[in-house]
């Protein structure tokens, strides 16, 4: 068990800066998820954790050690990826054992510390079978098991479910978060994806193009997002975002006035999440929203339109709000959950 702290880190491919310096610190336990979209730099953060980068500038420590120097091996970390990575001719029981006879264990302490993996992944009854007479997911599992057995100070694990579909992935997600509450060992979790963000996350690190635009709880993250670009990244649908423009005492958006103070002339950028756009009453003001789409899933329904000014909204409403696609309806949104940002740096206000 460990924590783990970043100080200012940086990686630059060929003079190319890639991560711009992160700060971070992970509590002994904690569970943290790195996420973001494709090429932001998460797998380059988890390598430069793991060793498998070296880091252009600023200071990683594991469990008070500053681990710069160190060579993976030597930073007492398990890391499993998207491909599991598992030796084709070996079982699974010879797969999970490996490292710990590299490590020179005793035949009994690996005996043992396979068996207590196998039996929380359930994993026992195929312990003689190699990787190609298992499943996709008894892969991940084995993957999980070799990481496990070796009792690291943390795990790394880059988008290790990505390659299964989509109801193993849900499965395999809740198993590794009891896992993580049972082992208590401090991991950084990157994904992509942001349900898988958001339900496994202690605290959740949003990245974008190499920064690190926010370091919350996913609770946080989802009622305060710290940027438009978060904002619009964490949440499905996404934000609706709308132009909006400072009038001093209030806000002008979409022709109508809220009464929300902003600088004159200030350009700002109003975001509202779809279950915060409501139906207006007969007689109550709002805005006129022209829905195009309708998206209806059981539960909820989500009913996608345009303003006068073209501006594009999706509200999430009930599925038995009974909205049609070609209505006019008018629409107001939640006073108590706007989020305005400033266009021009995209920051929170
Ligand atoms: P992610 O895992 O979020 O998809 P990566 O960490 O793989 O992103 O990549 C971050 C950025 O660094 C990308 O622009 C990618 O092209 C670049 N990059 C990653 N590895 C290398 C490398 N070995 N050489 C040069 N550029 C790289
Ligand atoms: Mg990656």
């Amino acid at each position: 068990m460990a924590e783990i702290s970043l100080r200012d880190v940086r990686k630059s491919y060929a003079g190319l800066e890639v991560i711009h310096g992160v700060d971070l610190d992970i509590a002994d336990g904690e569970f943290v998820v790195i996420v973001g979209p494709s090429g932001c730099g998460k797998s380059t953060f988890l390598r430069m954790v793991a060793g498998l980068e070296e880091i252009t500038s600023g200071e990683i420590a594991i469990g008070g050690r500053v681990v710069n120097r160190l060579e993976p091996r030597e930073r007492d970390i398990a890391m499993v990826f998207q491909n599991y990575a598992l030796y084709p001719h070996m079982t699974v029981r010879e797969n999970m054992a490996y490292g710990l006879k590299i490590a020179k264990l005793s035949k009994a302490e690996i005996g043992e510390r396979v068996a207590r993996a196998a039996e929380m992944l359930e994993l026992g009854q195929l312990l003689d079978r190699k990787p190609r007479q298992l499943s996709g997911g008894q892969r991940q599992r084995v993957a999980m098991g070799r990481a496990l057995v070796r009792n690291p100070a943390a795990f790394l694990l880059d988008e290790p479910l990505s390659n299964l579909d989509a109801k193993l992935r849900v499965q395999m997600r809740l198993q590794i978060k009891e896992l993580q509450r049972n082992v208590r060992t401090t991991s950084i979790y990157v994904t992509h994806d942001q349900v898988e963000a958001m339900t496994l996350a202690d605290r959740l690190v949003v990245m974008n193009g190499g920064v690190a635009e926010q370091i919350a709880t996913p609770a946080e993250i989802y009622d305060r997002p710290a940027t438009t670009f978060v904002a619009g990244f964490i949440g499905s649908p996404a934000m609706n975002m709308l132009p909006a423009r400072g009038l001093g005492d209030a806000v002008e958006v979409a022709g109508q006035r809220l009464p929300v103070a902003a600088a004159a002339g200030r350009e700002l950028t109003l975001g509202i999440r779809p279950e915060h756009l409501h139906i207006a009453g007969p007689g109550e003001p709002g805005m006129e929203l022209h829905v195009q789409a309708v998206e209806w899933l059981g539960a909820d329904a989500f009913a996608h339109g345009k303003l006068a000014d073209g501006t594009e909204l999706v509200l999430r409403l009930s599925g038995k709000a009974g909205i049609r696609e070609g209505e006019r309806v008018t629409v107001k949104p939640d006073p108590n959950s706007l989020h305005f940002f400033d266009t021009a740096s995209g920051r929170r206000l």
